[in-house]
């Protein structure tokens, strides 16, 4: 297939600032640590790229910074078709550290700005400073929009009562179909507010590709394990899921996920083998 076939059937959700971005992203966690892996890396994201996997998430913890710099080397010459996301440690989100931190980031990914930039998980630096240095970035430019990773629906109840708070434009948690606790309360707190739940982790860390409990969906559809488990994370209301793919076998893969069309039958299936949260449980963080 085409990658410009593919990437028309690219399917899109809006942020609440009323931008459109994919349903499917990279992730990036553990690229930038082995150098004899860092060319297939690099060419992984960059097929993503050609197949119209656009958003790329990252951190500046990951490998201290190196996974930024393999992202800068994927997006080299192709910035503008990219909505690159990454993310400030909690032990930097005081108004000096976030911005401190930004700056350090766009060195790593070689740019002038980052387009969703994220606070890793809640810490000890009273969110209203981060939220200020937040819009503080904004207003400079280094950053067009930013979010929040790991809140629970109290944590998110908290910040949009903050000034600038509502600003917020998603939150990332681990979410795939053997880890359901946010649709207890969290994933219908963000679709009644307009803000998308990134899914991280959506196929467990590979673990769901091994999953024998979502091979006869799989067989169903000629598809893989993984390809079921990320083709519903997708159709979860509101949600964006950003595997991580070092392998470009598995971003063809990851992309042709975006096909596969669930039927009733396979999520009352699904339901039966990963059965959805009945009652509140803490976010799980991975
Ligand atoms: P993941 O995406 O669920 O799993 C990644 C693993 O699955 C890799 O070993 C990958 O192999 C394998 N894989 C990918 N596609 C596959 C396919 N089609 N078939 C079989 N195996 C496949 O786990 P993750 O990396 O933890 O999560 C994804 C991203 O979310 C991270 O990279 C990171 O950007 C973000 N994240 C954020 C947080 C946070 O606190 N905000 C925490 C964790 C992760 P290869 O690499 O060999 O292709």
């Amino acid at each position: 297939m085409s990658p410009s076939i593919n990437r028309s059937s690219i399917r899109t959700l809006k942020l609440p600032s009323g931008e459109a971005v994919p349903v499917l992203g990279q992730g990036t966690w553990k690229m930038g640590e082995d150098r004899r892996r860092h060319a297939d890396e690099v060419a992984a994201l960059k097929l993503g790229l050609d197949l119209g996997i656009t958003l790329i998430d990252t951190a500046e913890m990951y490998a201290s910074g190196g996974a930024e710099q393999v992202v800068a080397e994927a997006i080299d010459g192709r910035r503008d078709e990219t909505f690159l996301v990454s993310k400030v440690l909690p032990s930097n989100a005081s108004r000096a550290g976030v911005k401190r931190a930004c700056e350090n980031s766009l060195k790593r990914l070689a740019t002038d700005r980052i387009d969703l930039y994220l606070l890793h998980w809640p810490g000890s630096v009273p969110l209203t400073e981060t939220v200020e240095a937040f819009e503080a970035l904004k207003g400079e430019g280094k950053i067009r929009h930013w979010g929040v990773s790991n809140f629970d629906t109290d944590e998110m109840e908290e910040l949009v009562g903050l000034t600038a708070g509502g600003n917020v434009q998603t939150n990332q948690v681990l979410y795939n179909l053997s880890r359901r606790g946010p649709e207890f309360d969290l994933s219908p707190w963000c679709v009644k507010r307009g803000v998308p739940l990134m899914a991280y982790s959506p196929v467990e860390q590979g673990a769901l590709a091994r999953n024998a409990r979502l091979e006869a969906v799989a067989t169903r559809h000629n598809a893989t394990a993984a390809q079921i488990a990320l083709a519903w994370v997708m159709a979860q209301e509101g949600v964006i899921a950003i595997p991580k793919a070092g392998r470009q076998g598995h971003v063809r893969q990851n992309a042709a996920a975006l096909d596969i069309e669930l039927t009733p039958e396979d999520f009352a299936e699904l339901d039966r083998a990963f059965p959805p949260p009945t009652r509140k449980r803490g976010l799980e963080m991975i």
